[in-house]
């Protein structure tokens, strides 16, 4: 399909269209950036909500018991499942088809998965393109699950307006493991699970943590929530909570999405000019020359790439 038919079938809403345009986005397609140039003037307008938590502490289950929640309320719902362990991707993965089982004949729920191939820019950045995908579509809340606390989550993060952290009650190594990063990153804690023993004492332990963290006067203190999501326990409160810091007037927003904006404009900048200097005719033979003169140690690789970039751009 060319790509501008393609960013027609997005804006017009067509499941089929979004999961081609995502598709080709993440596989770095030269489709990409055509569709995000036709589709970007329409996004904007999606609530996009982060869940990021280790495996099995019951994201999908929540974030199909909040699903529920804003189908009932009439509200068109994307769920980007986003595994940067996983060589997986395409919608094609097991965990699409038992995942969110419950809305799957829902035609107002949209359900992708998302990993990692390696390529220039990362998963962050297919992410970020692919939210603006399902926000143009016409989604009214886009959310991205993630595993794990590592940059590619704190980056994610950055593409939410709204970052839930998710743990269970048990060792305090979980809690260990969220003071190693995403204990910033978080708006809203939610101990799932909380029908085992622990959840008490879990809450406490993020609560402490949380004293440590200096959000400025007037800025959101975050929640910590308890859910029992396999029950569906706790999802209004969180569904309350989601409301309650959207709503919240906070100072430090716009220096936020400033910093959404300047990642994501420093990785098309990276890739724009990797993409730029590969595409060049010169390119291939200085290429072949200096591999020839770094496997002989004739010349150091810093130097010679400084050589090949005067000459290139
Ligand atoms: P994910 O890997 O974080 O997406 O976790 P899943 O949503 O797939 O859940 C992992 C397992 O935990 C599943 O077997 C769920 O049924 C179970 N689970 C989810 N929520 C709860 C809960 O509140 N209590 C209990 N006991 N189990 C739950």
């Amino acid at each position: 399909m060319p790509s501008q038919k393609l960013s027609e079938g997005v804006l017009a809403g067509d499941p089929r269209a979004i999961a081609r345009a995502i598709s080709a986005l993440e596989n770095g397609s030269r489709d990409g950036p055509k569709i995000i140039r036709d589709v970007f003037a329409r996004s904007g307008r999606a609530w996009v909500i982060g869940v990021t938590g280790a495996p099995g502490v019951g994201k999908s289950t929540l974030v199909d018991g909040l699903v529920s929640v804003w189908r009932n309320a009439g509200h068109t719902v994307a769920v980007l499942a986003v595994d940067p362990t996983s060589p997986f991707s395409g919608g094609a993965i097991l965990g699409d088809r038992i995942r969110m089982q419950s809305h799957a004949a829902d035609h107002g729920v949209f359900v992708r998965s998302m990993a990692t191939r390696g390529h220039l820019g990362g998963l962050a950045y297919a992410t970020g393109d692919a939210v603006d995908v399902l926000d143009a579509a016409g989604m009214d809340v886009v959310v991205i699950e993630t595993v794990g606390v590592g940059q590619d989550e704190v980056d994610i993060a950055l593409t939410a307006h709204v970052s839930i952290i998710v743990t269970v009650p048990g060792t305090g190594d979980d809690v260990q493991a969220l003071k190693a990063g995403i204990m910033e990153i978080g708006d809203i804690f939610v101990v799932n699970k909380a029908d085992r023993d622990g959840a008490n004492r879990a809450v406490g332990e993020i609560e402490a943590a949380l004293a440590l963290r200096h959000d400025d006067p007037g800025e959101w203190h975050p929640p910590v929530l308890k859910t029992k999501a396999a029950m569906g326990g706790g999802i209004d409160e969180l569904v309350a909570r989601l409301e309650a810091f959207r709503d919240h007037h906070h100072p430090t927003w716009e220096a936020r999405r400033r910093e959404w904006a300047t990642m994501r404009l420093r990785e098309t900048l990276m890739r724009r000019v990797t993409e730029r200097v590969q595409n060049q005719p010169k390119m291939q033979a200085a290429m072949t020359d200096a591999v020839d003169r770094v496997a002989r140690h004739e010349v150091d690789p810093y130097t010679v790439v400084d050589q090949m970039l005067e000459q290139l751009l």
